[in-house]
């Protein structure tokens, strides 16, 4: 009898403490958190800070970054690197790697989060091209990083 009751006061104190706790989730999509600060959500891509160096690419583990260079002649004779950057977003694990190797702040991310897309095509993310003076940089436009 006495062990009875035992049990029945821990489950009694159990629920009590189930139920006063904290909850732990909220009611998506009713309610949202925020994520923290530096919480790695959309990729957001710089093409004016871009120098198409190609080290994203490089370092990429999941193959997500194509870099398109192409060397054009101006008027003046001198040539001018220009190009794009193709990102295939479905293969992205967030890792960071791509924003952390670039040394021109092209690559940060955002906290936005709600990323699904009913076509494959829809996480292909191309950017405008910067245009780099051959000067400024460093990276063989025949050569694939
Ligand atoms: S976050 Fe990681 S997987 Fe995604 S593009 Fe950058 S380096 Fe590649
Ligand atoms: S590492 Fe940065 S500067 Fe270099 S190609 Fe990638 S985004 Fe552009």
């Amino acid at each position: 009898m006495a062990q009875k009751y035992t049990i029945a006061a821990m489950a009694m104190e159990l629920m009590e403490s189930l139920l006063l706790r904290k909850r732990a989730t909220v009611l998506y999509p009713v309610e949202r958190l925020t994520p923290p600060e530096r919480f790695r959500g959309r990729l957001r891509y710089d093409p004016e800070a871009c120098n198409l160096c190609g080290l994203c690419q490089r370092d990429c583990p999941a193959d997500v970054i194509n870099v398109v260079r192409k060397r054009v002649e101006k008027e003046d004779g001198t040539k001018e690197l220009t190009g794009h950057l193709e990102f295939e977003m479905d293969r992205c694990i967030f890792c960071g790697q791509c924003s952390h190797s670039c040394n021109s702040n092209a690559i940060t991310f955002t906290r936005e989060f709600e990323l699904a897309q009913p076509d494959r095509e829809l996480f292909m993310m191309k950017s405008g091209g910067p245009e780099v003076d051959e000067g400024e940089c460093d990276a063989d436009p025949d050569v694939s990083p």
